[in-house]
């Protein structure tokens, strides 16, 4: 579902004219099979973040290639990109980066507002997901009036709502405490097992990452081992 091959990558850092090229990714290559939940573990800083910017197509990288349901994103153009990710992707961030000004409902119905979906289409649907992440009684409270866990739940919902294939998750428990992590953690295994989604959890906590089927390590933007764990 994912083939990464040969991926490499540099920033550019300091003033203009003196800058210096810093490597972040070097030949990084891997694979994600359809309906796999994989971590890819690394300390800060290892370009777990830049890899996920890259799988995304957010940036280019300087070589190498990365195939997602048998496209090539590398080639495609920014409005290709961009149409490749809302037919493919559902993202969630440490931060959850909900819309303040909005309900649960309404952050769970974003999406669908955006591409048109008709009204009576979308309050069923949205129900049925909020059903699914276990937020039907608090659909009408505003992300400060949640909880932690509860936002990520919102934010699983909304990356889920438009039935992507792929969720791509930078640090999903980060922000949370060790009860609510195992919380989110189990909700994305039961996703996983309902629908079939395929999940790319990046993260820097071992205990996270043992939860995937597999996971990749990553040290100084290389990958350094890949484990696999019968779950
Ligand atoms: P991680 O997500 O594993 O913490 P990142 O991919 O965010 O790592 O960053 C990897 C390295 O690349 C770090 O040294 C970081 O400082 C550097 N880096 C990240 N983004 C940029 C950027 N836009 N410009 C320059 N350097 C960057
Ligand atoms: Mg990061």
């Amino acid at each position: 579902m994912i083939a990464i091959h040969q991926l490499n990558h540099t920033f550019a850092i300091g003033k203009k004219g003196n800058e210096k090229k810093v490597p972040v990714l070097r030949n990084v290559s891997l694979d994600v099979a359809e309906g796999e939940i994989v971590a890819i573990l690394g300390k800060s800083g290892s370009g777990k973040s830049t890899l996920l910017n890259l799988v995304a197509g957010f940036m280019s990288p300087d070589s190498g290639t990365i195939q997602v349901n048998r496209q090539e994103i590398t080639s495609k153009n920014e409005t290709e990109k961009s149409n490749f990710r809302l037919q493919n992707y559902g993202f969630i961030f440490q931060s959850f980066q909900l819309m303040p000004g909005l309900t649960a409902f309404e952050n769970v119905e974003l999406p669908l507002k955006l591409q048109g979906v008709k009204k009576v289409e979308r309050q069923a649907r949205v129900k049925e997901m909020l059903t699914q992440v276990g937020l039907l009684e608090v659909e009408d409270h505003y992300p400060n009036e949640l909880s932690g866990g509860q936002q990520q739940r919102v934010s699983i919902g909304r990356a889920l709502i438009g039935k992507p294939s792929i969720l791509l998750a930078d640090e999903p428990t980060g922000s949370l405490d060790s009860e609510t992590e195992q919380e989110i953690l189990q909700l994305i295994q039961l996703l996983n097992e309902r629908f079939g989604i395929t999940f790319v959890i990046i993260t820097h906590d071992e205990e996270v990452a043992r939860t995937a089927h597999r996971q990749y390590r990553m040290h100084d933007g290389a990958i350094t081992e890949e484990a696999h764990y019968v779950s």
